[in-house]
């Protein structure tokens, strides 16, 4: 145990129980990792110009009161437990560079962080995969929750990301993290503008699927 962990002892990230030690990163109970909904291999989309998708939960119960708590309040912490949560199904070998969909700067400055961003790089300390911000989003749009439409949603993201000036995607394998996936439709947009900058495949991975 390190010194932090008996300073702040550590609570479960999903119902809040103290807990005696951590599993690595991976703070949640055994009761609560017992009873996350995890999804299945049926559940998860197929996405255009997506090489392979990895979400190991579901939006659903304790999983989003936690990211909603994520993304209120400032509980940056909570992103390392969904970093590992999400690890075990990345191999290191199959990528050479981590990134994540990017928030404006006016999101990221009112919330003091940015959510898929901080489990990009936790994610790369786990796999040893390198993190590079790739992308930018240079254009405002509606909150995708917003939208109830396939359409809508897709329309919403056209034209809102760009590669980075002076980021390097050409010939890479890029995992492509986002905290929650819900249509797809802003994470193929992102691997779309990845490709399009020269990137071998994009494959993309989330904490969760709505
Ligand atoms: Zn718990």
């Amino acid at each position: 145990m390190d010194l932090l962990d008996l300073i702040y002892p550590p609570k479960c990230i999903f119902c809040g129980a103290l807990m005696e030690k951590k599993k690595g990163k991976l703070c949640v109970c055994p009761s609560c990792l017992n009873e996350l909904p995890r999804t299945e291999d049926r559940d998860i989309p197929v996405l255009q110009g997506v090489e392979r998708v990895f979400v190991p939960l579901k939006y659903e119960g304790m999983v989003r009161s936690s990211l909603l708590d994520l993304k209120f309040s400032y509980r940056s912490a909570n992103a390392s437990s969904y970093a590992a949560l999400i690890a075990p199904r990345i191999k290191k070998e199959e990528f050479d560079l981590i990134t994540c969909v990017p928030v404006s700067r006016s999101t990221r400055r009112k919330r003091g962080f940015d959510q898929s961003e901080l489990i990009a790089e936790e994610l790369s300390r786990l796999t040893g995969v390198p993190f590079s911000k790739l992308l930018l989003k240079c254009a405002r749009n509606k909150v995708q929750s917003t939208l109830s439409t396939r359409e809508e949603r897709q329309e919403n993201v056209k034209g809102v990301f760009k590669a980075r000036t002076g980021s390097d995607p050409r010939g890479k394998n890029i995992l492509l993290v986002d905290d929650i996936i819900t249509t797809g439709a802003t994470v193929s947009e992102c691997a779309a503008v990845l490709r399009n900058a020269g990137a071998s495949s994009v494959s993309v991975c989330a904490l969760a699927l709505a």
